[in-house]
């Protein structure tokens, strides 16, 4: 006999759990707890893979555009990156949007359902 709640095993003659005051099971009859990720969160999972490697495209093209020696080199002109002047909010909309893709990635993965 076995306690489904605790797993803790008892011989033969107990009907309840000290601990937990439910009662024993067969050991064949334990249910097995078999997690599984579910549908949504499987969507979720996928989704905010997608959007992490979104946010990892749009860091390097930040960071590109941001370096003025490419952009010196490449475009000619004075030296300056051309997003320097919305740098601190693209740098804050690029860390909410990795944070989301991860909080995505986090609820896909931890919304399992019991089979
Ligand atoms: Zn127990």
């Amino acid at each position: 006999m076995i306690c489904p709640n605790c797993k803790i095993e008892y011989e033969k003659g107990y009907t309840q759990c000290s601990d937990c005051n439910i009662d024993l099971v067969e050991r064949a009859n334990l249910p097995q707890h078999v997690y599984r990720i579910s549908q949504v969160g499987l969507s979720m999972l996928k989704f905010g893979i997608v959007l992490l490697f979104v946010s990892i495209f749009e860091l390097m093209t930040v960071i590109t555009l941001n370096d003025t020696y490419i952009i010196h080199r490449t475009y000619g002109g004075s030296p300056g990156g051309i997003l320097s002047d919305i740098n601190p909010i693209l740098k804050i909309l690029l860390a909410v949007q990795f944070i989301i893709s991860v909080m995505v990635i986090i609820y896909g993965f931890f919304s399992k359902e019991r089979n």
